[in-house]
């Protein structure tokens, strides 16, 4: 495994829309792999291919420790209620937010393996789930933030 470069804000790269994944090489693995070990040298709870400078869509998500969700394409294809809670993101390191998100989803996706499954979340996970889905399509949680974005 290794350690991947981070992009940042500024980098015109956040802001493109990610291609899905067609076939499941043994790069897409190895990006997995090193998508998860980067993220928790950064203790992120989530990170998008986008923010290791690679436009596909793939995401991995470890909001309790060990349980990594790998997702191929992700898709949200369902959500309910509302949420406004505190968010931050690896690619705009000392910002944060409060965000307005559902305050449940269904994500459908791929695993390693190209079998299609089924995730559902609420609280953190379902802000990481919506958080990293939305960087696949160039947006940013500051494109979602309730009231003033904070620095630090
Ligand atoms: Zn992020």
């Amino acid at each position: 495994m290794a350690i991947l470069n981070l992009v940042y804000e500024g980098d015109p790269m956040l802001r493109r829309v990610s291609r899905p994944v067609t076939e499941i090489t043994p790069r897409i693995l190895q990006l997995l792999d090193d998508m998860t070990e980067t993220m928790r040298l950064h203790n992120g709870c989530g990170l998008a291919a986008v923010q290791v400078g690679i436009l596909r869509r793939v995401v991995v998500i470890e909001v309790e420790e060990g349980q990594v969700y790998e997702l191929i394409n992700p898709k949200i294809v369902a959500w309910t209620g509302h949420q406004e809670e505190v968010e931050g993101c690896l690619s705009l390191p000392g910002k944060w937010a409060h965000t307005s998100r559902p305050a449940a989803v269904t994500v459908k996706a791929l695993n390693r393996y190209g079998e299609e499954y089924e995730i559902r979340g609420d609280g953190l996970l379902c802000r990481a789930l919506c958080h990293e889905i939305d960087h696949l399509d160039g947006k940013l949680f500051v494109d979602v933030a309730v009231g003033e974005v904070e620095s630090k």
